[in-house]
């Protein structure tokens, strides 16, 4: 599972440091907003998930969805 969160760039190994399950606030994270998932939350009773485009702490850039209720990660993609 762990080498779906990986890409190789020119030979270097990034690794998207941000995880399914993480409590996430995107004041805190370079994140900009995607788009709108209608899916159920895995953590809490929320229907919509909240997709964004984010940059973690080291610049990998990934695609996550979060829960705007419990503030948790759902899923990347
Ligand atoms: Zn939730």
């Amino acid at each position: 599972m762990e080498n779906a969160d990986r890409l190789i760039d020119g030979g270097t190994t990034h690794v998207f440091s941000i995880h399914v399950g993480q409590t996430f606030r995107p004041y805190s994270w370079k994140a900009s907003a995607d788009m709108d998932f209608r899916s159920e939350c895995l953590y809490c009773d929320s229907e919509v998930l909240k997709g964004y485009i984010v940059e973690d702490e080291f610049g990998n850039v990934g695609r996550i969805a979060t829960c705007p209720d419990c503030e948790r990660v759902n899923a990347k993609y």
